[in-house]
């Protein structure tokens, strides 16, 4: 993937027949399905793949345990079927993996016990493993830092598990070679109109300040929490549609949860789920849900959403952690489609919704990163309808996602930091073929070194920098720009203590 070569296709593309605005899940996930489906489709990103919500979930491939409680058997079926063809279409960016629900009652272990039965039994054929009781012993056996006292037993279950931002490249790579164009960097300012339908936009190159028009039959908002804001672009009158939900997620080392396996701690103190899973090296623990009342590219967590998520932790297991202990701290915001009658955000609805505007503009949001192909089917079947073009049948299904280039044994392979596995090899290949423009693109969405450990990430970040000089053909003004926004950036990743000191 070459930036400079999507450049030149926008260039040179006198029209389109439908422009997505949003890197994330969904855009790209609607790119490629409007690629395979041989329209012609431009995707444009305003910062970096992933930056917005999707590089910032809990990386699960999942129905959605926490659903079915509620009842919401369909949307949860709905979700196991597309965590199949998920994990099948993405074989070398995905696994299965196997979660681990301690109980403390007997009643809750038949509750959770046939609950997470009728989870499997949902999933039909297309299960990817059983569900099994386990007795207390087996339960310490798999995860050895779990309490014991009062610990009746658990329950074994299984789950998707991926690398969203790196998924997101694949998605990007895959829609490139069916024919799609995609860029990162590139802002949607405005709209252009004929008759009072969009035909249209003017989009801006951050990178290079310059600004592009280009027509389109459709124009897709595919922009997360940041829906409202494109569609005020439309229509000053609008009323939102998007409440925005807060959860963070802490990394810390794995010596505080050393298990191959995935924890469910099936009841927070406000009546939520909590996961402890394994991830490169680290553990996430998380998440949270709190309605948010802002939307931000950098959403930062609460010093009571931190506390939260240890206290939580702490209590079903016996090796203390505190602020200290934590390595990186990342939040994001659900893009969850408003409901004026309800109060919690936990409560809204998880499913995904398609909007047309009088002006044609076709607006989607809402769902989970598992169900994006579903997503992406349901918008470009609108979207062909508003653009008036004709009918071709979703072709994602069995699409296999292209995984990540190989390295050139050529490359040096010396590590960037001591504690993690990461070369200058990768800073190269993420330049050359994945088309990383910024220091950040490459610690926080190629290599994850920001999400797993932000101090190291802020430690390597001058080498890293230089490498992408060479590479790019940069000055020495743009390091020192670079850096500067860097460390600002690497304080809201860094655990509380931490926060406040002078980085250099
Ligand atoms: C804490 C948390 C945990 C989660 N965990 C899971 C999980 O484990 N499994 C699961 O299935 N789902 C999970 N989800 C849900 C999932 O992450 C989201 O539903 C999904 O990532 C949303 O993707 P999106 O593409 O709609 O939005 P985003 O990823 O936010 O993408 C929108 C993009 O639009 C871009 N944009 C904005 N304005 C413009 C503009 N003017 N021009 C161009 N681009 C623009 C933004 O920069 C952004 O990159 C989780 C969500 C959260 C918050």
């Amino acid at each position: 993937m070459k930036r400079s070569q999507q450049l030149e296709k926008i260039k040179t593309t006198t029209r389109w027949d439908m422009v997505v605005i949003g890197g994330g899940a969904t855009g790209l996930g609607t790119a490629l399905d409007a690629a395979s489906r041989g329209y012609k489709v431009l995707c444009i990103e305003k910062y970096d793949f992933s930056k917005g919500t999707s590089s910032r979930s809990t990386k699960l491939i999942h129905g959605g345990v926490r659903y079915l409680e509620q009842g919401n058997i369909a949307m949860v079926r709905d979700a196991l079927f597309e965590r199949w063809f998920f994990l099948k279409n993405a074989p070398q960016e995905t696994r299965t993996i196997s979660f681990i629900l301690p109980v403390y009652s007997w009643w809750r272990w038949l509750y959770y016990g046939f609950g997470l039965k009728l989870y499997d039994t949902l999933s039909g054929k297309y299960s990817i493993g059983k569900t099994e009781f386990l007795s207390a012993a087996k339960v310490k056996e798999a995860i050895p830092e779990i309490k014991t006292e009062k610990l009746k037993g658990g329950i074994r279950y299984w789950d998707g598990q991926f690398d969203d931002s790196r998924i997101c490249l694949s998605l990007a790579r895959t829609a490139i070679s069916k024919g799609a164009t995609v860029i990162n960097h590139m802002s949607a300012e405005s709209f252009t109109y004929c008759d009072h339908k969009i035909d249209g936009l003017v989009m801006q190159d951050l990178l290079s300040g310059e600004h592009h028009k280009v027509k389109a039959g459709v124009v897709i908002n595919a922009t997360g929490v940041f829906a409202d804001y494109i569609m005020h672009m439309d229509n000053k009158e609008h009323h939102n549609i998007v409440a925005p939900s807060q959860g963070i997620h802490i990394v810390v080392d794995k010596k505080f949860y050393n298990s191959d396996e995935a924890m469910l701690i099936p009841r927070t103190s406000d009546g939520r789920v909590l996961f402890a899973v394994p991830w490169n090296g680290c553990v996430i623990i998380g998440t949270t849900d709190e309605k948010a009342d802002y939307t931000d590219e950098e959403p930062q967590a609460g010093s009571d959403e931190i506390k939260f998520v240890l206290d939580n932790f702490n209590k079903y297991t016996s090796r203390h952690l505190s602020p200290v202990d934590i390595k990186s701290v990342y939040v994001g915001l659900r893009p969850l489609v408003r409901s004026n009658k309800l109060l919690h955000t936990a409560d809204l609805i998880r499913d995904h919704t398609v909007l047309v505007s009088k002006s044609g503009l076709v607006t989607v949001t809402g769902g989970k990163w598992t169900t994006y192909r579903k997503m992406a089917r349901d918008t470009v079947s609108k979207a062909t309808r508003v653009a008036g073009l004709p009918f071709r049948r979703c072709r994602t299904r069995n699409l296999q996602l292209q995984a990540g280039p190989v390295a050139d044994p050529g490359l040096p392979a010396d590590i960037l930091h001591k504690d993690h596995p990461f070369t200058t090899a990768d800073v190269i290949m993420a330049v050359r073929e994945d088309m990383a423009c910024t220091l950040e693109d490459v610690l926080a969405r190629r290599i994850r070194l920001l999400f797993l450990d932000a101090e190291a990430a802020v430690q390597c970040a001058p080498g890293v920098c230089r490498i992408i000089q060479q590479e790019l053909g940069h000055e020495d003004e743009w390091v020192a720009t670079q850096l500067n926004a860097f460390y600002e950036l690497a304080k809201k990743y860094l655990p509380l203590p931490m926060q406040n000191r002078e980085i250099s």
